[in-house]
């Protein structure tokens, strides 16, 4: 006897009323994605649990991948047996036995099946007679146990697990649309788009470059750190946008203490075109209050004023370290302090207002006539589409 199956529990998935239906297929199409190269396997959802079959694969490797998608509470090791006491009884002595360095343990036995004729309690007590008087060494412990063997009985079968490995949480990618996401080399925006890909979002990725002042290096970070990302969620089109021309005309045209708001309306608008031409819904931000100068609430109420778009900003109350924990264990940090400037910080004047005026922004503006110009840029978009992390997962595999 052995463990034969992969079980797992969904999260929020639960709570989600008529929608659930939807929840769990996305999450089996999610799953089946991340699981490709493993093709004997089998997958069979439920109304709340997933169910591998392994037919013989190593579990590891694909409970490490499965770490990774949003959507799973946890997972464990299962073996399957049929409602029959003798086949319960030999599932819960290995599951006991296999448990590694365990001395004490607890069973909690389950009955979904009404039409099964053992009782919760009454299975407690056989399974743990069973087990004590089968091997040498252990005690049981109700409280704190080394190991908790759960035995459920459900229509079709008994599953017999031990060790809730902590899954992802979230909601499947894809079951709460799209977003664009304002991707600089920075730190910060890769962490915003992980946040919103837990929220069942999925993402488009925009980036400003400004060539030759940035260069191909720059370029290959973002596809890094996008590539990082569709460890979470599939592939991600990325619209590069060509940003010398405007950058270098407002970096002239606009007196300096400005340049920096004009700079981010104007990204702003060309963002919005860019997710409205993809019926997109919303843009997202590694925006975060009182950061740096474009971040202050004046700053944010001047930039956001060209747009009623909806803008996410997952990141708006999170302290810098906060931000640094959660990108060095996603592993986008080590890729976002490669030293390559972005268009941002090759343009940013010295001394960036840090309370712009509306009147002044629009009557600066007024001087300057972009509509062309924007009409160029947006035409001139590059889309690159990045299709999967080339980095084992388990990197990941702390993280969740
Ligand atoms: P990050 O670490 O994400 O670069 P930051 O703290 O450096 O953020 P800013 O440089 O002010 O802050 O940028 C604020 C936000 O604007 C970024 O989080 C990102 O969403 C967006 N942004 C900045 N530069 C670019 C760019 N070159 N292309 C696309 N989006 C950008
Ligand atoms: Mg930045």
């Amino acid at each position: 006897m052995k463990y034969d199956y992969i079980l797992m529990r969904y999260g929020e998935i639960a709570l989600k009323g008529r929608n659930r239906k939807k929840f769990i297929h996305r999450l089996h199409e999610n799953v089946l994605g991340k699981l490709k190269e493993f093709p004997a396997i089998k997958i069979k959802s439920d109304r709340d649990r997933m169910y591998i079959l392994l037919n013989g694969e190593n579990p590891e490797p694909i409970i490490t991948k499965c770490k990774n998608i949003f959507g799973i509470q946890s997972i464990s090791l299962a073996i399957k047996v049929e409602n029959d006491e003798i086949q319960i009884k030999q599932a819960a002595l290995h599951a006991l036995t296999e448990a590694i360095g365990a001395k004490t343990f607890k069973i909690t036995a389950k009955r979904i099946n009404k039409k099964f004729p053992i009782g919760s309690q009454e299975m407690n007590q056989i399974l743990g007679g069973h087990l004590l008087s089968n091997t040498d060494g252990y005690t049981v412990d109700v409280h704190y146990p080394d190991v908790e063997i759960n035995v459920e009985t459900r229509e079709d079968a008994t599953y017999i697990t031990s060790n809730k490995i902590l899954g992802a949480g979230g909601l499947p990618v894809g079951t709460a649309g799209k977003t664009l996401l304002l991707l600089s080399g920075g730190i910060d925006s890769p962490v915003a788009g992980y946040m919103t890909m837990k929220r069942g979002v999925q993402l488009e990725i925009i980036h400003f470059h400004s060539p030759p002042f940035t260069n191909d290096r720059a370029k290959q970070k973002v596809f890094d750190l996008a590539e990082q990302l569709t460890s979470f969620g599939g592939k991600i089109k990325i619209h590069m946008v060509p940003f010398t021309n405007l950058q270098q005309r407002i970096y002239s045209e606009i007196p300096h203490g400005y340049s920096m708001t004009v700079m981010r309306r104007v990204m702003m608008k060309i963002s919005e075109a860019v997710a409205k031409k993809e019926k997109i819904l919303s843009l997202t931000t590694g925006e975060s209050l009182g950061q740096v100068a474009s971040q202050t609430m004046e700053s944010m109420n001047a930039i956001n004023d060209v747009t009623n778009y909806p803008i996410l900003r997952p990141l708006i109350a999170m302290d810098k370290e906060e931000i640094i924990t959660v990108s060095q264990k996603i592993n986008t940090y080590d890729i976002s302090i490669r030293p390559y400037e972005d268009c941002c910080t090759i343009f940013v004047p010295s001394s960036p207002k840090t309370k712009p005026r509306k009147e002044k922004v629009l009557q600066f503006e007024s001087a300057m006539d972009f509509t062309e110009d924007l009409k160029n840029t947006i035409n001139q978009i590059e889309v690159v589409e990045i299709t999967k992390a080339s980095k084992e997962d388990d990197e990941f595999s702390d993280l969740l």
